[in-house]
């Protein structure tokens, strides 16, 4: 059996289900078009930076075939055929399946240096920071004996990206290839513009261990449960609800089993659930049966109170419970819902609002101001100056008459981010604010964040997102697959992101997105100040 290097992050229990020939088969999730998505572009971030590395290092770069057509045991052949002539740079290198170690895989770069072969991945996520240290070599000089201590950038901590290296480390060594000497590893980022070079034993991991330690450590874990599974062994890792799960395409089986055992991580995630076990609590109905007055044990994702508070919400399968006897939400007689839409780090293009509550001498209702033309734009700074333009003079009028006024959103991160940012990057253009403008509005009482007063008022069993909780509150969104990672997919579209021709019923489908999520939040806070909330269960009385 041999296991690629993406197991060492991977739940041990997708492990198992994998290479387990009883449960290979059954049902799993429907494919993730975002993901998808996101291979895709990974994909072609890679083609990019082999495309510039040939026009550098030319004829000393070696491409190994890939395709449909070519099998794997042939690009193993090709790669270790190229390493045996010492060729300079291999790019798409399949190493040498280690079959007493137990690895298989590739690496999307290798680079010759003078004792041997080092591992060099390519990933489209930020590896630095500003600041200084990071032992970095041009990409004109794609090797760790041409890097020097770069005094413009610091590693950004990517252990995923260190425990990918250590593992065609370890293939490296294992087919008598790898460099002599202390073990390191390169990355090429986002930028591409320049190579990380990682030193591999450094201690610089939790405890004094090295990458090539955890690596060791977490590959000898995982193997174990493989070959427990593959051989029908008592299995060694048992399903248990974590982050991951939101995305894994196991989780109709691992949520079938949780629920039949009533798992206790069902309604506490990740280690919560691993120190409640521990104490003796492993299901929901033992959590739902202590005194949330007396802590048994301190928990790190909630306080324990409310922890047996789900606990017994999920038994009488309610979602939301009130924490507090009477809920608080600030009104005003001007209101006006704010949603956002960004597209990665590159730009807010679309700020919505819903006009609401007394007459200012504006038409109540959704608007919308958005930029079309693909970001990074100017043009951004022309919208984003147009919405605080109507937002302040919104703002004036109603204080003019002797009203007062509140605007909403909902988790005011991202908002306040993108307000901040879009005042200092489009300064001076018309309508955009000073940054002390926007920070004078962001932290006055006018601006609400709703995320805030639900996290604090309520208990609700399965998450505080928009998404979750407003259709408690009565509300639908018109578009079934309304959410941010899909609208993320559907801006591509609109403006014509792949293939340069805008779409636009895509860019219809985020007009009424971003109306919905305003309409949202709007509905959202009718619900939290009307008759419902006397109705709705509070904590005290579970
Ligand atoms: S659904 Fe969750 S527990 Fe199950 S394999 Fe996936 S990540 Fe692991």
């Amino acid at each position: 059996m041999q296991l690629d290097a993406g197991v060492v992050t991977r739940c041990r229990r997708r492990v198992h289900l994998e290479n387990d020939p009883d449960v290979v088969q059954a049902q799993s999730a429907p494919p993730d078009l975002v993901a998808e998505q996101r291979k895709a572009d990974a994909a072609a971030h890679r083609r990019g930076v082999a495309t510039a590395l040939g026009r550098i290092v030319g004829s000393d770069l070696m491409e190994i075939p890939t395709g449909p057509d070519v099998r794997t045991a042939d690009r193993e052949r090709v790669t270790l055929a190229a390493m045996q002539a010492g060729t300079q740079f291999i790019w798409g290198a399949v190493l040498p399946r280690d079959e007493s170690g137990g690895r298989r895989g590739g690496i999307d770069l290798l680079v010759k240096d003078s004792t041997g072969y080092v591992p060099v991945l390519v990933v489209r996520h930020k590896i630095t920071d500003p600041g200084q240290g990071a032992r970095t070599s041009s990409l004109a000089y794609p090797l760790p004996g041409a890097s020097r201590a770069d005094p413009l950038r610091r590693v950004r901590p990517q252990p995923r990206d260190q425990l990918r290296l250590a593992h065609a480390q370890r293939q490296l060594q294992a087919a008598g290839y790898a460099v002599r000497g202390r073990a390191s590893g390169g990355v090429i980022g986002m930028d591409a513009d320049v190579v990380l070079w990682h030193d591999l034993e450094a201690p610089t991991w939790p405890g004094g261990r090295t990458a090539l330690s955890e690596y060791d450590a977490r590959f000898s874990d995982r193997l174990s449960v493989a070959h427990a599974a593959a051989g029908g062994a008592e299995p060694l890792a048992r399903p248990s609800r974590i982050v991951e799960c939101k995305s894994c395409p196991w989780w109709p089986n691992c949520e079938q089993d949780l629920r039949r055992g009533r798992d206790v991580s069902l309604v506490v995630r990740g280690e919560d659930a691993v120190v409640l076990r521990r104490v003796g609590v492993p299901t929901v109905d033992a959590l739902a049966a202590l005194d949330p007055a007396k802590e048994l044990t301190p928990l790190v994702g909630m306080p324990f109170s409310d922890a047996v508070v789900l606990a017994r919400a999920w038994l009488r399968d309610l979602a939301v419970v009130r924490r507090v006897p009477r809920v608080d939400v600030p009104r005003a007689d001007v209101e006006v819902d704010v949603d956002m839409e960004s597209f990665a780090d590159l730009g807010a293009y679309l700020w919505g609002s819903l006009l609401s509550g007394a007459d200012v001498g504006e038409e109540h209702g959704y608007r919308a101001f958005a930029t079309w033309e693909p970001l990074p734009t100017n043009d951004e700074g022309r919208s984003f100056g147009e919405f605080w333009t109507w937002l302040t003079g919104v703002r004036l009028r109603a204080r003019a008459r002797g009203l007062t006024f509140r605007a909403y959103c909902y988790n005011e991160l991202a908002e306040n981010r993108w307000l901040l940012a879009s005042a200092e990057r489009f300064a001076g253009q018309p309508g955009v604010p000073t940054i002390a403008q926007v920070k004078e509005f962001i932290t006055s009482d006018a601006w609400v964040d709703l995320f805030g007063i639900v996290r604090e008022q309520f208990i609700c069993a399965h998450g505080k997102g928009l998404k979750t909780i407003a259709p408690v509150a009565g509300f639908t969104w018109r578009d079934p697959e309304a959410g941010g990672e899909n609208s993320m997919r559907w801006y591509r579209d609109a403006v014509g992101m792949d293939d340069g021709e805008p779409n636009d019923p895509q860019r219809l489908r985020l007009l009424e997105y971003n109306e919905d999520d305003v309409r949202a939040t709007h509905a959202l806070r009718e619900w939290m100040t009307s008759d419902a909330m006397a109705r709705l269960p509070f904590a005290g009385d579970l």
